[in-house]
């Protein structure tokens, strides 16, 4: 049996579980303590997890939750008591939404302790106070309302949320006015981001410098591509709910596109 986290770069770890390939991030701090980003994602997930930090002697002192969606929003009593950030628009739709997002998790990761669950607060200003190295927070719109990537500038990591994976295409947020514009913007926002040597995506593999630039050019590829009504040829088309997000976002297309021709 492996490391349930791999040390990506010093003093970050990388934890991937199996569903959805959903990755949880770990940043040791000073005196024990750690920023947890996105703890993920089953019941069993969370026990080992909780089990690796103590391990290593790591404690939560502050967590990070990346967007409003149900799978970035988790923690367990074994967790500790930190406080939980999040950018004040993921907190407000993490509000509003709380009942979509509970049957999200009831019904694909069963058996959470749902007080916990989206407990998350504002964070003012875009950096998290604590006591470890610098954490900036890089906020957009794309994918989800409020998302909230984390560039560490010390080591030159970014923590990118639902954004830039290779494991899945851009999935928009179809529930906005502009999900292209939208999407394009959070894009440009992260390609922004001076000196990123790793990326960790929310759903599968880590990259380094050259893949986070690759992974900007295949997303704009692939928005270019659904926005001119082409076929898509896109690697990461291999399952089934991913093929039916991309049949919603060609119709979406399509339809902004008849819309401004009328
Ligand atoms: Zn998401």
């Amino acid at each position: 049996m492996g490391e349930l986290a791999a040390e990506i770069a010093p003093g970050v770890h990388v934890a991937t579980a199996e569903k959805y390939t959903t990755t949880t991030t770990i940043i040791a701090g000073e005196d024990g303590g750690c920023l947890l980003v996105d703890p993920a994602v089953s019941v069993a997930d969370l026990a080992a997890l909780a089990g690796w930090l103590s391990a290593r002697g790591l404690c939560p002192v502050a967590g990070w939750s990346t967007h409003p969606h149900w799978d970035h929003l988790l923690w367990s009593r074994a967790l500790g008591g930190a406080p939980r950030y999040a950018t004040p628009r993921a907190v407000a739709v993490a509000a509003r939404e709380e009942a979509d997002l509970i049957s999200g998790v009831e019904e694909s990761a069963p058996g959470h302790d749902l007080a916990l669950f989206a407990r998350v607060q504002p964070l003012l200003g875009h950096e998290i106070d604590w006591p470890g190295p610098r954490a900036l927070v890089y906020a957009h719109n794309a994918h989800a309302p409020g998302h909230g990537a984390i560039f560490l500038p010390d080591s030159g990591v970014l923590i990118a949320g639902d954004m830039l994976s290779d494991v899945e295409i851009p999935l928009l947020d179809l529930d906005c006015a502009d999900p292209f514009g939208g999407y394009r913007e959070g894009l440009r926002l992260l390609a922004s981001i001076p000196g990123v040597k790793a990326l960790i995506p929310g759903h599968g593999h880590v990259g380094d410098h050259a893949e986070f630039h690759r992974r900007i050019t295949a997303d704009l590829a692939y928005l270019d591509a659904v926005q001119a009504g082409d076929h898509v040829d896109d690697p990461r088309l291999t399952e089934d709910w991913l093929r039916t997000e991309h049949a919603r976002q060609m119709a979406r297309a399509a339809e902004t596109t008849r819309r401004s021709a009328n």
